[in-house]
C-alpha cells in the first residue's frame, strides 16, 4: 500500500482517537465537534487538489506547478511526468514530420499527395512549379479541376497506372512531364512529376546523330557499291579502270575521315578531364599548325603568322591541336585561292588566344550560333567538296571548354571570318615553371 494512503488512513484514524477520547472526557458532543471539524479539514485538503488538477487538466504545462501534497503527491507526479513524456513524444514527432516535409520541399520532382476523392492533401515547391497548383489557395481542391490538360484528367479517371503519362505541360515554356501515381495508404494517391525535357532532347539529339551519321556513311558507300558493280560487270579499259579506282578512294577517304572524326569526338567526350600540370610546349604546336596550313593549302593562300608572348599551356595536347588544326582547316578550305590567312598567338599570365583569320567566303550572322553543332554546315556541299564531315567545330567547341577555353566566332559573308579560341589564366604555365610534358 502506498506510503501516502497510509498516512491518511493514520490521519482518520487519530482524529477518530481524538473525538472517541474528548467525547468520553468532556462531553460526546465535544468529541463530535472535533472529529466532524476533522472530516471538514480533510474534505477542504481533498477539495483544494480536486481544483488544482481541474485547472492543470484544461491547460497542462510542464512549466505550472502540479504540486500535490500528502496522498496527492504521488498521483500528481506521475501525471506531470506522463504528460511531460508525452510532450517530448510529440516533439520528436513533430520533428520528423517537419523534417520529412522539408525533405519533401527539396525534391527536384513533384510531389503531390491526393485523398480519396483526389484532393490535394499536400504538395511540394516542384509540384507547384510544374503543375502551376499553390500550396497556399489549392489544398482541399480536387487536382483535375486545376490540371485541366485533357490527357492528364484521362490518365487519372481512366485509374490505369501501370505506365507513366507523358504530357507536355502548357506552362514552364511547355515543358515534357512524366506523371507516376502511386497508391499508398487507405484510399490515398502520391503522384509524381519529373521533368523530362532534357532527357527527351537527349534522346532526341542521339536520334538525330544515329541518323546523320547513317545518312553521313550511305551516301559514299552507295557510290563504292555502284564502281565496283560497275569494275566487276563492265569491260573497262586501263585508263577507266584507274579513274573508276580514283573515285573510289575519294569516297573511302571521306568515309575514314568521318569515322576518324567521330573517334576523336567520342574520346574527347569520355576522357577523363585534361590535367593542369601537362605542359604542352605552345611555341612548336604553333608552328606545327603554321606549316599544316602550307601543306594543306599548297601555295593556294597567303599564309603569315604572327606570334607575342611567352609561355605554355597546361593540358592534353591531342586535344589542343586538334581544336587549332581544326580551325586552321577550316580556314584554308572555306578561302578561295589567292586569299589571305593569318594565325595569330598571344599569350601572357592574363591568358592566350589563338586566332585564325581568312579572307574568305565568310558566314551569315544567322548561322554563326549553331555552327558547333554536329553535322550543322551552312553549304553541304562545298563542305563535302573540301573534305568537311561537318563534326569540326563540335570537336573544337568539346576539347575548348574542356580546358576551360571559349571560341569566338566573327564573320562577315564575302568578306572573311575570324575564329579565335581564348584560354584562361589558369591554363597557362610560365615558360619556367615545372610540369610534366
Ligand atoms: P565542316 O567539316 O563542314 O567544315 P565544321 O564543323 O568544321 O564542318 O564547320 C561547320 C560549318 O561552318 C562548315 O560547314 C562551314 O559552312 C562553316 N565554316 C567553318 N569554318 C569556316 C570558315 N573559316 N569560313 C567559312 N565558313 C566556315
Amino acid at each position: 500500500m502506498p506510503v501516502s494512503l497510509v498516512t491518511a488512513q493514520a490521519y482518520l484514524a487519530a482524529s477518530a482517537a481524538l473525538g472517541l477520547f474528548l467525547g468520553w472526557l468532556v462531553a460526546p458532543i465535544a468529541g463530535w465537534v472535533v472529529f466532524s471539524l476533522a472530516l471538514v479539514g480533510q474534505l477542504a485538503y481533498h477539495l483544494r487538489h480536486w481544483f488544482l488538477i481541474d485547472r492543470w487538466s484544461r491547460a497542462p504545462s510542464p512549466a505550472a506547478d502540479l504540486d500535490g501534497t500528502g496522498i496527492w503527491y504521488e498521483p500528481f507526479f506521475r501525471v506531470y511526468r506522463h504528460e511531460r513524456e508525452l510532450r517530448r513524444e510529440i516533439g520528436h514527432l513533430q520533428g520528423e514530420v517537419e523534417r520529412f516535409a522539408t525533405a519533401g520541399q527539396a525534391l527536384n520532382d513533384g510531389i503531390v499527395a491526393l485523398d480519396l476523392t483526389g484532393r490535394i492533401e499536400w504538395c511540394n515547391r516542384s509540384a507547384e512549379r510544374y503543375l502551376g497548383i499553390s500550396r497556399r489557395t489549392d489544398l482541399g481542391q480536387p487536382i483535375i479541376n486545376l490540371v485541366r490538360q485533357p490527357a492528364f484528367v484521362a490518365y487519372l479517371n481512366a485509374g490505369d497506372f501501370a505506365e507513366p503519362l507523358r504530357f507536355r505541360s502548357d506552362r514552364n515554356d511547355g515543358a515534357s512531364l512524366s506523371i507516376r501515381v502511386t497508391d499508398y495508404g487507405p484510399d490515398r494517391q502520391l503522384i509524381q512529376v519529373k521533368d523530362v525535357t532534357q532527357a527527351e532532347r537527349l534522346d532526341q539529339m542521339r536520334r538525330d546523330f544515329v541518323a546523320n551519321v547513317s545518312h553521313e556513311l550511305r551516301t559514299p558507300l552507295t557510290v563504292l557499291s555502284g564502281f565496283l558493280e560497275t569494275l566487276r560487270e563492265m569491260e573497262l579499259t586501263a585508263e577507266e579502270r584507274s579513274h573508276y579506282l580514283a573515285l573510289m578512294t575519294e569516297q573511302s577517304d571521306r568515309m575514314l575521315r568521318l569515322v576518324q572524326d567521330l573517334l576523336t569526338l567520342s574520346s574527347i567526350e569520355s576522357a577523363p578531364p585534361p590535367s593542369e600540370d601537362q605542359r604542352v610546349d605552345a611555341a612548336a604546336l604553333v608552328n606545327k599548325l603554321f606549316q599544316d596550313a602550307h601543306a594543306l593549302s599548297a601555295g593556294r593562300h597567303d599564309i603569315r603568322l604572327e606570334s607575342r608572348g611567352s609561355g605554355d599551356l597546361r593540358g592534353e595536347e591531342s586535344e589542343i591541336a586538334s581544336a587549332l588544326g581544326n580551325l586552321v582547316s577550316n580556314a584554308v578550305r572555306y578561302t578561295p585561292d589567292g586569299g589571305r590567312i593569318t594565325l595569330r598567338w598571344a599569350i601572357g599570365p592574363e591568358g592566350a588566344e589563338f586566332a585564325v583569320e581568312d579572307s574568305g567566303i565568310g558566314i551569315d550572322p544567322l548561322h554563326i550560333p549553331r555552327l558547333t553543332e554536329r553535322f550543322y554546315r551552312v553549304d553541304r556541299g562545298r563542305s563535302r567538296e573540301s573534305g568537311g564531315t561537318g563534326l569540326g567545330l563540335s570537336i573544337v567547341k568539346h576539347a575548348l571548354s574542356r580546358h576551360q577555353a571559349s571560341l569566338d566566332i566573327r564573320s562577315t559573308p564575302g568578306q572573311g571570318s575570324c575564329f579565335t579560341a581564348r584560354f584562361p589564366a589558369s591554363r597557362v604555365m610560365a615558360a619556367d615553371e615545372v610540369g610534366s610534358a
